[in-house]
């Protein structure tokens, strides 16, 4: 059976053709699934009753089982979802006044096991198919949509953050359709700058989305060198930060915001003194429009590390800004369901030995050898 969710509306046209049927039935039957949010082809009053037949043995829209949902004090809700063999992602909806963010997982675990990401620090198991990215949203958006009693036409979900489980750009086939759909007229009409991939620095990808498909940018820098990043970050030994303010700069030019955002997860004791402030503003100063956002480290067990004082997160926020860069201090949202930033852990079968490998790893603070022998 087909999963219609898998594709964007010229991956289900390109279908719908094969199938001998004619074009326009797939936009017809994009807006029935994705606007409306209905998996019944029965359902579908406006498709003939042959198509409708024809549909049933060969499609479904497949949705993902919930194992939990919780909702927050705050009324940030998290979705478990059950992705089969052991696996379940999560995904997590933020309300605020003038919008509704969804924060969704592109894998079930993540490869590049960031030092201070609990879900880096679960190990990889698998890319999630497009059809598994838009069911998170598909069942985010019609849910609460009748939950909050929405009237017709009316959308919960404002934008969409790919910051949830996994490392969006590490798995570029299957995120491409599904950011279409997201932005497709017929399906979520979701502005490009209220789209946003999030990423640890997937340089040769950086500069394919930009001919693919143009969304907001950010990109998780953590650190202002890179003997510090290749530790914090392991995937900056493959692409140094040379290298991805380069492909930042490029993306400019066809990115749907004027800025990149810069996230900093500021760690206690590790990147966040006043001069490693000064060397970050060095670093992007004119040379790349940016904008910073810091994210006070959301501690989990097992990191062996500390979220920095408030203090001096506001002082590392002054450098910056009096540097002339906009910067914000996230707000943390959900913790008391573990819904906030890095906390997202879902269930992940390892199959890379992470656990292993971190085992060997040094101990923070960083202790750079700077004396000669
Ligand atoms: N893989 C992508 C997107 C998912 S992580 C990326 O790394 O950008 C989303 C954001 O949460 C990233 O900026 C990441 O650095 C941050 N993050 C990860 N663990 C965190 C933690 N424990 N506390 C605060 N932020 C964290
Ligand atoms: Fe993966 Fe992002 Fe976590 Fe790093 S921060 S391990 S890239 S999910």
């Amino acid at each position: 059976m087909i999963n219609l969710l898998d594709f964007d509306r010229d991956g289900l046209t390109r279908w719908c053709v094969e199938q001998g049927e004619k074009p326009f039935r797939a936009t017809q039957l994009f807006r029935w699934i994705h606007q409306r949010g209905v998996a019944d082809f029965e359902r579908m009053t406006d498709l003939a009753k042959s198509l409708r037949h024809k549909l049933e043995g060969r499609a479904w829209v497949a949705p993902l089982s919930v194992i939990s949902e919780q909702v927050s004090r705050d009324g940030t809700v998290k979705w478990l979802f059950d992705v089969g063999a052991g696996n379940a992602v999560e995904t997590v909806f933020i309300p605020e006044d003038d919008r509704g963010t969804l924060c969704v997982s592109s894998q079930a675990g993540c490869a590049v096991a960031c030092r201070f990401c609990s879900t880096g620090h679960q190990g990889f198991s698998r890319n999630l198919s497009t059809g598994e990215i838009l069911a998170q949203l598909w069942h985010a958006e019609h849910q609460l949509r009748s939950r909050l009693g929405l009237p017709e036409g009316e959308r919960a979900i404002t934008n969409v953050v790919m910051m949830g489980m996994g490392e969006p750009l590490q798995n570029y086939a299957a995120l491409v359709p599904a950011l279409r759909a997201m932005l497709d007229d017929h399906g979520y009409g979701l502005s490009r700058r209220r789209v946003t991939v999030s990423t640890s620095g997937v340089v040769p990808m950086i500069e394919r989305l930009m001919a693919d498909c143009p969304v907001a940018l950010a990109v998780s820098l953590h650190a202002p060198d890179d003997v510090l990043r290749d530790e914090l970050v392991p995937i900056n030994r493959k692409y140094p930060l040379h290298d991805l303010l380069a492909a930042c700069k490029a993306y400019l030019v066809a990115a749907p915001r004027d800025f990149i955002t810069f996230e900093y997860c500021m760690l206690d004791g590790v990147n966040d003194r006043p001069e490693q402030a000064q060397a970050l503003l060095n670093l992007v100063r004119g040379k790349v429009a940016c904008k910073f956002n810091l994210i006070p480290f959301n501690p989990f067990p097992a990191s062996g590390l500390k979220r920095s004082p408030r203090e001096r997160v506001v002082a590392f926020a002054d450098v910056l800004q009096n540097g002339g860069i906009v910067t914000t201090i996230r707000k943390t949202r959900g913790d008391d369901i573990d819904a906030a930033c890095g906390q997202l852990a879902g269930e992940v079968q390892d199959r890379t030995r992470v656990q292993v490998r971190l085992a060997d790893r040094r101990p923070f603070p960083l202790q750079v050898q700077t004396e000669t022998p």
